[in-house]
């Protein structure tokens, strides 16, 4: 195993309602002929610090071989500091080597539909006239996420309204209070919105439930929900979830909550960070079993290593090479 720390730079600022990001450090991870990611998110506690640690802990833990993936990610998951990122670069380079030792991309391997979802495409939170702007500059996508959490929500949707009639995704990132989120929520429903995406803070469960109870809209919960664990949680209070390989700790996690979510009767998001196309590629592969796919953030990276991803039409899917399905890996 072999860890490489890069600093990469976003091609245009990353901004929501908790702050604007431009830049971050990444961690490839390097197992036999597979490759995997990770990324700080410290929002949920997951520093630079925690990454480095996990994986030298892991090191000395695993058995290099892709066939004993299962083995292998148990053996993590018992460890006492869980780092979910770097978990998920394991799990990303077990899966990748599986795939390149079986000459098949991983999706086959789970006998999983071939993935070209249309994809949303994430406005970052601005001004109406900032916001506007993005969706008119990115007319090849079919449905835009669009960051909300200031001050001008409202105004911001009738902004994007005036140039597109394509559908349109909310998400708040856990800014309001229930009281807020359902007075901006009622006033955004009558320009179209399809879903609304944790308008709440984190913890506040039961405000979700209250604003499901009284607001007939798709309601999709994030920061609330980060692991397989989790979902009891959330179960009855939303309509459905954003699984991510980053919160959860990776493919395997990630096939657990999505089963898991879709055996309750409950809607599935397939979203990511800001992460290179190594690692969104790696998410795209289970695409075939969700509602909704949300697989924008490759293309926030300036100078993506990989290129793993294939964007057309503002549809998103993999190489066809085994494994994840990198093009180019400057680290093999
Ligand atoms: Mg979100």
């Amino acid at each position: 195993m072999e860890v490489f720390r890069r600093h990469l730079h976003y091609s245009r600022p990353f901004v929501i309602s908790r702050g604007k990001t431009e830049e971050k450090d990444f961690f490839f991870v390097r197992l036999g002929r597979g490759i995997g990611e990770a990324s700080p998110y410290p929002y949920y506690g997951e520093t630079v610090e925690k990454i480095e640690r996990f994986l030298k802990m892991a090191e000395d833990l695993i058995e290099e071989d892709p066939f004993k993936l299962e083995e292998n990610i148990k053996k993590l998951e018992e460890l006492p500091l869980l780092s979910t990122p770097a978990l998920s670069a394991i799990d990303l380079a077990l899966h990748d080597w599986l795939g390149i030792e079986l000459s098949l991309p991983i999706y086959r391997i789970y006998g999983l539909p071939k993935p070209e979802p249309l994809t949303s495409y994430t406005i970052s939170l601005g001004s109406p006239e900032e916001v506007r702007k993005q969706v008119e500059e990115n007319p090849q996508f079919d449905v835009y996420k669009v960051k909300l959490g200031s001050d001008r929500d409202i105004e911001v949707i009738r902004s994007i309204r005036k140039v597109t009639d394509k559908r349109i995704r909310v998400d708040f990132n856990a800014k309001w209070d229930r009281e807020n989120a359902i007075r901006i929520i009622e006033k955004i429903l009558p320009f179209g919105i399809e879903l609304v995406e944790q308008p709440v803070p984190r913890d506040d469960i039961r405000g979700l439930q209250y604003i499901r109870e009284r607001i007939d809209i798709t309601l999709i919960a994030d920061e609330s929900v980060l692991r397989p664990e989790d979902i009891k949680r959330v179960y009855g209070a939303v309509d459905g979830i954003n699984v991510k390989l980053l919160k959860c700790g990776g493919i395997r996690r990630a096939l657990q909550m999505i089963y898991t979510a879709k055996s309750l009767g409950m809607k599935v998001m397939l979203g990511c960070m800001v992460e290179t196309s190594l690692s969104v590629g790696a998410a795209l592969h289970l695409a075939g079993l969700v509602d909704y796919v949300d697989l924008d953030g490759f293309l926030y990276i300036e100078n993506d290593p990989f290129d793993a991803v294939v964007l057309k039409n503002g549809r998103v899917k993999p190489t066809d090479l085994p494994g994840i399905g990198v093009k180019r890996n400057p680290f093999r």
